[in-house]
């Protein structure tokens, strides 16, 4: 058994650009591609493997009918997505539900995500968190628009990483390219869209009440350790976010790495260079699925990578 592959889907949105086509190199027309979901088994936008005997397969498909490849115990759907974000433009500025209240209100799963910084330009801020102290507070500062005082600003760049637990204040700014791994979920509750208006003229859609319900006040910053560890004489692993839901690193090998795994099984996306791994070539924009059955790793090149696991239950 070998590295499964994704042929990554691609969603034009109002605030995406062209960088997935620039940076990425991926075969797109539009300029205004906001997301490429890149391993995803979410009925939205489900992912098919590319080459080898599983070709053409959805992956949900891959995941019910051969349990082996991941070691799962439980019959539920894939737990997991990992996205590439081009924000052209600022996002509205949102906030996730957990699997309580998703299961509850929505009958869906919560989100957790966490953000790996790609690209960023040199004024570009993203938003995380907010002042108030508490939910009673949020509503009257949004009550009499002061968002400017409730919303926390952060200037990013390249390698910086933010893990974004359910009930937290966030939005992608204008110029940031961004790795997503996230629980298998779209539910997104908009709090706030700058005030924009489509070409007719209309505001977009805003989830004020459900929005309350969920945010977590007063916001708890959660930054993952991040010194890098070395895991070989040409390797350093970086924790980027580490819940209940799923694990996520950076892994920088230059030369090469041997490997045995613990994690049941490993979603890899290549964020830049190039490699062999097991005797197959990876590079920048690939996105694949290490299985059960691969138990030894052997890479040899210059790559980085991002690994993203299932947090084994305890
Ligand atoms: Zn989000």
């Amino acid at each position: 058994m070998t590295l499964i592959f994704l042929e990554p889907i691609f969603k034009e949105r109002i605030w995406g650009g062209n960088k997935l086509k620039t940076d990425f190199g991926y075969p797109i027309s539009s300029n205004l591609t906001g997301e490429c979901w890149a391993i995803s088994a979410h009925a939205q936008g489900e992912t098919l493997i590319r080459g080898g005997k599983f070709a053409g397969m959805p992956l949900s498909q891959l995941w019910n009918e051969y349990p082996e490849l991941f070691a799962n115990t439980k019959k539920r759907p894939f737990p997991l997505m990992v996205k590439i974000l081009d924000a052209n433009q600022d996002l509205s500025v949102q906030v996730h539900p957990d699997d309580k209240f998703a299961q509850l209100v929505e009958n869906e799963m919560g989100k957790a995500e966490c953000w790996y910084i790609l690209d960023a330009t040199r004024d570009a801020q993203i938003i995380y968190g907010h002042t108030a102290k508490t939910g009673e507070e949020f509503k009257q500062k949004v009550a009499q628009n002061q968002w400017s005082q409730l919303l926390i600003s952060h200037k990013v760049k390249r390698g910086e990483f933010f893990d974004v637990p359910p009930g937290t204040v966030h939005a992608l700014g204008a110029g940031t390219l961004v790795l997503e791994v996230q629980q298998s979920s779209d539910m997104t509750y908009r709090l706030f869209d700058y005030e924009r208006t489509d070409d007719h003229g209309n505001l977009r859609e805003l989830h004020l009440d459900k929005a309350f319900a969920v945010i977590k006040a007063p916001h708890h910053a959660k930054t993952a350790p991040n010194e890098s560890r070395k895991i070989g004489p040409n390797a350093y692993f970086t924790s980027i976010a580490n819940n209940q839901y799923f694990q996520t690193a950076k892994v920088e090998i230059t030369g090469d790495l041997e490997l045995t795994l613990s994690a049941a099984y490993l979603l890899v996306s290549v964020i830049d260079g190039f490699a062999n791994m097991n005797g197959v070539e990876i590079k920048k924009g690939d996105h694949f699925i290490v299985p059960n059955t691969l138990r030894k790793l052997s890479i040899v090149g210059y790559v980085t990578l991002i690994v993203a696991n299932e947090t084994p239950a305890h």
